[in-house]
């Protein structure tokens, strides 16, 4: 149990549930244990598969998702999507009990018709040139397009310097990738920090929203439980 620590939620009550796996290898990723078993990211650590994941049944993992007292469960990764059909019964099952349900998506992956359901909003964060990423890989135009159609989705910037934004506008002209929240690069509460000081007040001018780490103000890089 914990609170929601980005975007239009941040600091609501939730269960977080974090998958394994991605399409992509952001080189400053700040979950690597989900899927860098190679160590091509920037903190050179290949992590093991089998000892950072875990299988379970989506009946067990409905179950312990309604153990927690919340209103909200936040499905993140990793690349969430790329399970998406066999989430489908624990959406739903959360949904009956009367849960909401946010996924934190890379936006590369057009959504499963089944999953848009009321109750459901998809944070999608698309990766700009300074994550590493092949455009190619990062920007898929149906999966954007078709997660902008959607009502509620929000897409979230993750940006270090003024100069980004204009990448970002890019995205957004082109795709309808809005609304739009920045949210800071970095892993400490000091890059945090001087990151967005140096966005604020673009962002601001643009009509764009500004969104901190409230989870590494409050717990650092500890990964949680
Ligand atoms: S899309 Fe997200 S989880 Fe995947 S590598 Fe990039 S930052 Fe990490």
């Amino acid at each position: 149990m914990t609170v929601q620590g980005e975007g239009p939620s941040a600091g609501r009550r939730c269960a977080f549930l974090r998958l394994g796996g991605c399409n992509l290898s952001c080189r400053w990723c700040d979950t690597p244990y989900t899927w860098d078993w190679t160590g091509i990211g920037d903190t050179g650590v290949a992590y093991s598969a089998r000892t950072e994941l875990t299988t379970m049944a989506s009946g067990e993992l409905l179950e312990r998702m309604l153990g927690f007292d919340v209103p909200l469960v936040v499905i993140s990764g990793g690349e969430p999507l790329n399970q998406q059909r066999r989430l489908v019964p624990l959406v739903t099952g959360l949904l009956a009990a009367g849960r909401r349900v946010e996924f934190e998506t890379n936006g590369t992956v057009v959504p499963d018709p089944q999953l848009l359901l009321p109750g459901v909003r998809f944070n999608v964060s698309p990766k700009l040139a300074h994550s590493g990423d092949p455009l190619r890989r990062r920007i898929v135009p149906k999966a954007l397009r078709a997660l902008a159609g959607l009502d509620g989705t929000a897409f979230k910037f993750v940006c270090r310097s003024p100069e980004d934004l204009e990448e970002v506008a890019t995205v957004v002209d082109r795709w309808g990738t809005e609304p739009v929240w920045i949210m800071p690069e970095g892993r400490t509460v000091g890059e945090l920090r001087d990151h967005l000081s140096a966005l604020a007040d673009a962002v601001i001018e643009r009509g764009w929203n500004l969104t901190q780490r409230l989870h590494i103000d409050i717990w650092g890089d500890k990964r949680g439980v």
